[in-house]
């Protein structure tokens, strides 16, 4: 079973820490965002390594992240929805 990360955005926008991001090894994928004041996931691009798991329970103490089955995972393809940050978000390209 393919497991990735998850956040919990009503936990995580009460600490606004940002550790985490300066952990995952994977480009673009684990970001924050200004607008909703969460850190958030780019599902299509986790590779479930657990590191940002361990950083956010064992040095923030906050413990807003867990790993879900893939097929679980809320909130589908971040970045087309929210854009990388400074950017605006992806948009389908015109039939
Ligand atoms: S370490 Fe936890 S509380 Fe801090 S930004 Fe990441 S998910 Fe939010
Ligand atoms: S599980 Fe690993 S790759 Fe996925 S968001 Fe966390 S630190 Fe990044």
């Amino acid at each position: 079973m393919y497991k990735i990360a998850q956040i919990d955005p009503a936990k995580c926008s009460q600490s606004k820490c940002r550790l985490c991001t300066l952990y995952c090894p994977e480009p673009n994928t684990l970001l924050y965002d200004e607008g909703r004041n969460t850190a958030f996931i780019a599902i299509d691009r986790c590779k479930g390594c657990g590191a940002c798991l361990r950083v956010c329970t064992d040095i923030a103490k906050r413990g807003c992240i867990r790993m879900v089955p893939v097929e679980e995972a809320q909130g589908g393809f971040e970045m087309a929805k929210y854009g990388l940050p400074g950017r605006a978000p992806a948009r389908s390209p015109k039939a």
